[in-house]
């Protein structure tokens, strides 16, 4: 696999043409264009630094492979990457714009039980270039000339993006880059199953963006059940992470629990989770089970979702249920490539 030009800041790009003997604006244009969602081969550079660029960089680093549009109008792609490894997002069209969801790993290694994402573990890291890349190539897919369809991105698809940290921290100070396609660290989501030293480490990194928490029990015991990661890491020890990450960057942060029945579904739950996060600065959002074929785990009716948050609201805690958006084109991380895969 040849180098990814996307994994370069617009100052590292400008190093790299001026050693190319190219003029700086040259560095301009090149980036422009990849802003744009563009080849390397599409961009209107003289041949020379073209030709040189495209030996030791990826024409197309992220290519979208398929596309399923489902009836509420979300988009799932399935990209590849250079290396013949596929990888998806989802695009979903909300009142106040657009949000992509972009994976940061070839699989995952967190091993968490309802997910597909981590079936066959963990194949590879991305690059920040290829995590930016999604964006760039489905932005240029809606945009117009004027305007700018993505205006939110989530780090919810495949993969754990606190497990590659380096990376995705390179990748959210490129896609908030104000030259670039500049989305706001305010508009943007990481969510992690809990990877603490991490999350003290995000909280220093000076980019306000929200942190969502994969929490999904109340009791490390039962979280262990489902959460390997919960042997390694408490989850008082998580709650002090948000705290410190509400301390240094002001931001409220958001708890996932997916509802799963007999295992975290009952009333009691309901009552511990309010105990633990009663007077925090937190929201949580109640998600529906995408059952995944290969996991015997089901989610919980309609009914014990609204009883569910009904009992947080009335215990002083603020949730929501997450709307399910593209359920029949295997909105859930990892399902479509595991099917695909298959
Ligand atoms: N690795 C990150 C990002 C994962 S995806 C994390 O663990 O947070 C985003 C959310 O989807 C997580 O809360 C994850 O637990 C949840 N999720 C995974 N598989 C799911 C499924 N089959 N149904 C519902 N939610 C699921």
């Amino acid at each position: 696999m040849k180098k990814i030009l996307q994994d370069l800041s617009f100052e590292q790009l400008k190093s790299l043409t001026v050693s190319f003997g190219a003029p700086q604006f040259r560095a301009k244009q090149l980036y422009e264009g990849l802003m744009r969602g563009k080849r390397i081969s599409d961009i209107n550079i003289d041949k020379d630094l073209k030709d040189r660029l495209l030996e030791t960089y990826e024409d197309e680093p992220v290519a979208i492979e398929k596309t399923f549009t489902a009836a509420d109008g979300t988009e799932k792609y399935l990209f590849r990457l250079s290396d013949g490894n596929m990888i998806e997002g989802v695009l979903m069209k909300h009142s106040y714009g657009n949000t992509q969801c972009v994976s940061t790993q070839v699989g995952c290694r967190m091993g968490c039980k309802f997910c597909a994402s981590t079936l066959g573990g963990l194949i590879r890291n991305l690059t920040s270039g290829e995590i930016l890349s999604q964006v760039l190539v489905v932005n240029a897919l809606k945009s117009d000339k004027k305007s700018r369809a993505i205006t939110n991105v989530v780090l919810m698809g495949s993969g754990e993006p606190l497990d590659n940290y380096e990376n995705t921290v390179a990748f959210l100070k490129n896609v908030s880059a104000a030259g670039g396609i500049n989305i706001s660290p305010r508009n943007i989501s990481l969510s992690t199953c809990g990877l603490v030293p991490q999350m003290y480490s995000l909280a220093d990194e000076g980019l306000p963006i929200n942190l969502t928490v994969s929490l999904h029990q109340t009791t490390d015991a039962e979280r262990q059940r489902i959460m390997p990661i919960a042997n390694k890491y408490g989850i008082s020890e998580i709650l002090a992470a948000c705290s410190n990450y509400f301390e240094k960057t002001g931001r409220r942060y958001i708890f996932e629990y997916t509802l799963i029945e007999g295992e975290n579904s009952d009333l009691r739950h309901a009552d511990e989770l309010a105990a633990l996060l009663k007077g925090r600065p937190c929201h949580v959002n109640l998600i529906g089970l995408n059952a995944v074929k290969e996991r015997d785990l089901k989610g919980t009716g309609k009914l014990s979702a609204e009883r569910f948050e009904e009992r947080l609201k009335s215990l002083g805690i603020s949730a929501t249920i997450r709307r399910s958006m593209g359920a029949e084109i295997g909105g859930a991380c990892g399902q479509l490539r595991a099917k695909y895969m298959r």
